[in-house]
């Protein structure tokens, strides 16, 4: 995933909607080709980037740098809203691209927010636990003037979680004792003002996203255009299947809690793989993935060949990267960006690719896939279900009114089918030869450049 892919992917809509989709904004009279080129380019830029070394006193005495990052994209659908992420594949190009990627997002799914993502470039299984609560509190030192709960709210991402959340806050709350702490920050422990389900949220709506897509197409009620009908009948096919073999790549929060929902979604479906950085766990009977998940979260790993038979559970171990090409129905793809590439692109057997992962497949990949006639649920529409239950968080801290786990993920749920409806529709009754992220970018793209031209920000 390049920022160039994704802004190359902004200007083809913009084109798309200059040229070919004339019915779009038509009552903007004579200068709406004019004002959509605006648009595209504003999106093509950024609002603002904070950065800076943080420099912390190590638990041996030295000082650790660690460079950090908060960019905030775009705010023309709301305040900036994004996760913040502690990898060592952090710089300021992915981090933009990430908060662009934030801003289609939140403004696909209709969330009152604009987009940003932070990132620190550390290794976090490298420091101890102190070390890292040190890291997050000099980050919110380098932020504290351009985030709040209506300006900039940061949540997890990959590598930080609620722990980190409830640091950040408390930071938050020494440096500013004067200002509303409440919302600064989403995706906090539930004992400090955190939402139900927030943690599993990602991953089952990653799930949702390709569940609701075999429902639209089941259910008849898609006008299908003929460009469309191979797709169509590829899910149709494994809509028909007794049972729906499904490989998950990762599992941590996202992909454990992803696939746990498959297998329990109501319709048969067959986990028959997980991996971690270190291996894959795999059967092709299926795996007991919720017999797998406590080992996960007490040793921040997956089990070897003796764990696997201590715990009572059948599977081989495989090399991390075998997930990839095992042969399945559904490929969802939790675990961090560009894991499909020129390398291995070829030997991918899935028919249905869901990105749970932001950016996992890289534009080379994507587009091989595309051609081969994969069906890919892009990141942007699969895995909004965290963001979407951040907004419930939010919503909850300013009602003082929490709601219960089922209410949350149904929220989350109905919201999820909403979305993942419109897109469905939009793309099978599409007269061009477009994909699904092509489709999100378009829906997402109109939201931000209505509100900019609503705002004036286009004129
Ligand atoms: N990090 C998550 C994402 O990429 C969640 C962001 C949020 O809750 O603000 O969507």
């Amino acid at each position: 995933m390049t920022k160039n892919s994704t802004t190359e992917l902004i200007q083809q809509v913009v084109d798309h909607v200059v040229n070919d989709d004339k019915a779009v904004l038509a009552d903007w009279g004579d200068q709406r080709d004019q004002w959509v080129q605006m648009g595209g380019d504003l999106l093509k830029g950024i609002d603002k980037v904070i950065s800076s070394d943080l420099r912390i006193t190590k638990d041996d005495g030295t000082i650790g740098t660690y460079p950090a990052f908060r960019v905030q994209h775009n705010n023309a659908c709301g305040y900036y809203k994004g996760g913040i992420r502690f990898s060592t594949g952090v710089n300021q190009s992915e981090v933009k691209t990430l908060a662009m990627l934030m801003t289609l997002k939140n403004a696909l799914h209709d969330l009152p927010y604009g987009g940003g993502k932070g990132g620190v470039h550390i290794n976090p299984r490298h420091h101890s636990k102190r070390e890292i609560k040190e890291v997050s509190k000099a980050f919110v030192r380098m932020l504290q003037n351009d985030i709040g709960p209506y300006r900039d709210i940061p949540a997890p991402d990959v590598g930080t979680g609620e722990e980190t959340m409830d640091w950040m806050t408390e930071e938050y709350k020494l440096l500013h004792p004067n200002k509303p702490f409440i919302n600064t920050f989403t995706g906090k422990s539930l004992a400090n003002g955190g939402a139900q389900g927030r943690s599993e949220s990602t991953g089952i709506g990653t799930f949702l996203s390709y569940y609701y897509l075999v429902e639209a197409v089941i259910s008849g009620s898609l006008s299908v255009n003929d460009m469309h009908t191979k797709t169509k009948d590829k899910v149709k096919a494994i809509a028909e299947k007794d049972n729906v073999i499904v490989a998950v790549q990762g599992f941590g929060n996202l992909s454990r809690a992803a696939a746990i929902e498959a297998a329990n979604c109501g319709k048969k479906h067959t986990v028959i793989a997980v991996s971690d950085s270190r291996a894959t766990i795999y059967n092709q009977d299926g795996l007991d993935v919720e017999a797998l998940a406590p080992f996960k979260e007490k040793n921040d790993r997956l089990p070897n060949e003796d764990e696997l038979k201590e715990l009572g559970l059948v599977g081989e171990v495989l090399d991390p990267n075998a997930v990839l090409t095992l042969d399945c129905d559904v490929l969802i793809l939790g675990a961090i960006e560009d894991q499909i590439t020129k390398d291995n692109m070829k030997d991918i057997k899935a028919d249905i690719l869901v990105e749970g992962a932001n950016g996992p497949l890289t534009g080379e990949a994507d587009e091989y896939l595309e051609a081969q006639g994969k069906v890919i649920i892009p990141d942007v529409l699969a895995n909004a279900g965290g963001v979407t239950v951040s907004y419930l968080e939010w919503v909850q801290g300013f009602n003082n009114e929490a709601k219960s786990e089922d209410e949350n993920l149904k929220d989350m749920s109905d919201r999820m089918r909403n979305v993942s409806y419109r897109v469905y529709n939009a793309y099978f009754s599409s007269e061009s030869n477009v994909t699904m992220r092509f489709l999100c970018y378009k829906l997402a793209f109109l939201r931000v450049i209505d509100l900019m031209k609503r705002s004036g920000k286009i004129v």
